[in-house]
């Protein structure tokens, strides 16, 4: 049977002078992410609207492929009629048989694009309602809490009839707003971080901090079947994975045990923002949140910032734990990020560690280590991974 994916996206965006520029976007995320699924389709456009049209079986992959595309605001499963009453029920009724649909109750919804269809939406949805009813679908209409809704619409290349609509990811297309390099580690947050970035358009390259042997290598495969995840949402994605154990030796030898974590994160985004800048990332992206841990109040965050020759975005700054659980959860990344793996920063965690530090006690804190060579040396040996 061959089924309409009916792809509606921002209204905000549309608008814009880059309004094509969105869209091609779009269009190319769509195509990408059916294609590597190995879904056969083809793409329809019309002012507002993108039409996915596939021949298949059954409707459901398609359709949650294409609700997981950023920029996407909602997608239904429908099929292509002729412009009349008669063809969009029987046509919906074809559908509805095919996708095992038997609600309890239902109603029509109909849009009138093309306005030189003679029949104004709310007679269209009552006629075609009408005609539902006395060929096969044999249950009560429900205007207000109906389990089904029938949609039409009318559009000038064609009417459409839909029955199942899923609501999108929603954001901007992924690509439209530029690189940034994302700290990737093996925990819950920072994919979240990434995908959230993705998300409002951003294409991401993540940086993991390897601390072989501190950590073992089961860690690095880990952190890359999260990217894995992530790449989803790209064209391509590039893992670099730094050897960090040089930074972490000398922390060991000559930092104040108190500004371990600090430290640490200070080289974290040095490193980061050399690498972000050799691959044309513009900022450094981490899954910071504002006072999860002791090291995440304001006053740490800030001695980290100031370190940092990039500008350091955080969207997890204001979520709540159990919020970025449930992306987590969304994007695929939960049942990963909670196996067992030993993080290189919980290793090196002090009894009492600073919780207000200022960056003049952090600088301090570093004197004794060769902050140029360390970074140089770390940078060399990063090894990059394509997922
Ligand atoms: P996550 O779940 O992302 O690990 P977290 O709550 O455990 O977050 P921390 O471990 O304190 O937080 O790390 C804060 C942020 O620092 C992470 O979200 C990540 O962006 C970055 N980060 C920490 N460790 C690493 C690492 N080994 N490699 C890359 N980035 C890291
Ligand atoms: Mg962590």
């Amino acid at each position: 049977m061959e089924f309409v994916y009916i792809v509606r996206f921002g209204e905000i965006w549309i608008k814009g002078k880059n309004r094509r520029f969105f869209e091609q976007a779009l269009e190319q995320n769509i195509r990408r992410t059916l294609s590597r699924a190995g879904r056969d389709t083809k793409i329809e456009k019309e002012r507002g609207r993108l039409y996915v049209l596939e021949s298949a079986d059954d409707p459901g992959e398609t359709a949650a492929l294409l609700s997981r595309v950023p920029g996407i605001v909602s997608v239904s499963v429908g099929i292509r009629c002729e412009k009349s009453v008669e063809s969009l029920a029987e046509n919906g009724l074809k559908l509805m048989r095919k996708m095992a649909l038997a609600p309890v109750s239902f109603k029509v919804e109909s849009k009138r694009a093309d306005k030189t269809f003679p029949i104004p939406s709310p007679q269209l949805s009552r006629a075609v309602a009408e005609h539902l009813l006395t060929h096969g679908l044999d249950v009560p209409v429900d205007v207000h809490r109906p389990e089904m809704v029938f949609g039409v619409e009318i559009q000038q290349h064609g009417a459409y009839a839909f029955c199942r609509t899923l609501r999108g990811a929603g954001g901007l297309p992924a690509g439209v707003s530029g690189k940034v390099a994302l700290l990737l580690s093996g925990g819950i947050d920072s994919p979240v971080a990434g995908y959230r970035m993705q998300k409002r358009g951003a294409t991401v390259e993540p940086v993991y901090f390897h601390g072989f042997p501190f950590t073992s290598d089961m860690v690095k495969d880990k952190v890359a079947r999260l990217a894995k995840k992530l790449a989803f949402y790209q064209d391509s994605l590039t893992l670099h994975v730094v050897n960090f154990t040089p930074v972490l030796t000398a922390l060991k030898q000559s930092c104040p045990e108190k500004f371990t974590i600090i430290v640490m994160r200070r080289f974290m985004v040095r490193i980061a923002a050399e690498i972000a800048e050799k691959s044309g990332c513009r900022a450094l992206v981490t899954g910071d949140n504002l006072g999860q841990v002791a090291s995440q109040t304001l006053d740490n965050l800030e001695c980290v910032t100031e370190a940092s020759p990039l500008m350091i975005l955080r969207p997890l700054l204001s979520f709540d734990k159990f919020e970025i659980i449930e992306q987590a959860k969304q994007i695929g990344t939960y049942d990963i990020s909670i196996e067992p793996h030993e993080d290189c920063c919980a290793l090196f965690v002090p009894k009492f560690p600073e919780i207000y530090g200022k960056p003049e006690e952090a600088r301090k804190a570093e004197n004794g280590m060769d902050i140029y060579g360390l970074v140089a040396e770390c940078v060399v040996s990063t090894e990059e991974i394509s997922v």
